[in-house]
């Protein structure tokens, strides 16, 4: 018999609950189809389940109907896009994590004031794309493995930013290592990784020096959830992976396994855990505690168009 400790906070962050009530609401209010550039939020259950009602997922604008309604994902969108959408006479409604935005105003703000800026991030990201657009030119994007390939010529002042679901400590390695090259490095006004990333880090770092096993809800293309299986095993996790749902668990996993570590990124529902927890249950890991770091209490308000009418009488 095994025992579960269960990670908290896990699970959906402000930013994520925003941005699928925004999709919920738009299909309430406008009716299918609503028309979503990228994955609302990274992960495959909730994309599914607002394809069944009435969303339609996108790469890109060519893709939207003219005049149909589009909804910019959590992860943010360049200037670029929304002129584009404006100027095909689109509908656009922006479900950008405020967390995001603010990122985004930093780099433009850094931009209009001279600064080179190293954005520590994964290139091919969403959210990085859409933050290198706020100022083209001007951000130069390093993978935070490998921040001595950073390519800043010149002698300028020089200002870090990063992607919101970065690891805290890869992100602090890299850096010091930017540092020892620009000893003039300027840093953000405050850290860009977002709390829900550095909570969800920090509670996961409290339970694996426990775990044989860290098993964390949550797809693959999820930045947040890759970095809570790598934090996991910097923790001392025997083992760590990502499962997007029970079903892609593998019994192999547990043999001599006592403790399991059970957590989940921010776009990942409840309910995938609880099948999770159902499964290990099922395989003698019944005896489940829930090791809580911090209250989550940060809500955003839904995008205006989507805010209650109020009734002028
Ligand atoms: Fe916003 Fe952080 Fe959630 Fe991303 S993980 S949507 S930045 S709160």
């Amino acid at each position: 018999m095994g025992r579960v400790l269960l990670a908290a906070p896990r699970g959906y962050c402000a930013g994520v609950d925003r941005a699928i009530v925004t999709v919920e609401r738009a299909l309430e209010r406008f009716g299918p189809p609503v028309h979503v550039r990228k994955q609302i939020v990274h992960n495959t259950s909730v994309v599914g389940e607002l394809t069944r009602r009435g969303a339609v997922f996108v790469d890109e604008l060519d893709e939207v109907p003219d005049g149909a309604l589009v909804i910019f994902s959590a992860h943010g969108v360049s200037p670029e896009v929304k002129a584009e959408a404006e100027r095909r006479g689109l509908r656009t409604i922006d479900a950008t994590c405020p967390l995001v935005t603010k990122v985004h105003k930093e780099a433009v703000r850094l931009a209009a004031d001279g600064h080179e800026i190293v954005l520590i991030g994964h290139a091919e990201h969403e959210e990085v794309e859409g933050t290198v657009g706020e100022a083209p030119g001007h951000i130069h994007v390093v993978d935070p493995a490998r921040p001595e390939e950073v390519s800043v010529t010149g002698d300028g002042p020089v200002s870090w930013l990063s992607q919101t679901t970065l690891s805290v400590d890869e992100t602090m390695r890299a850096v010091g290592a930017l540092r020892e090259r620009f000893p003039h490095l300027a840093d953000p006004p405050s850290d860009d990784i977002c709390y829900a990333s550095q909570n969800r880090q920090e509670a996961v770092t409290r339970i694996a020096p426990e775990c044989e096993l860290v098993l964390v809800v949550g797809s693959a293309n999820s930045s947040n959830s890759q970095r809570l299986v790598e934090v996991a095993l910097e923790a001392g996790a025997r083992a760590a992976h990502l499962v997007d749902h029970a079903g892609e668990a593998d019994e192999r996993w547990l043999r001599g396994v006592r403790t399991v570590g059970v957590t989940s990124g921010a776009s990942a529902p409840e309910r995938l855990v609880s099948g999770l927890l159902d499964w290990l249950a099922a395989r003698g890991f019944a005896d489940v505690t829930q090791v809580t770091l911090t209250e989550e209490t940060l809500t955003f308000s839904l995008p205006p168009e989507l805010r209650p009418t109020r009734n002028p009488g």
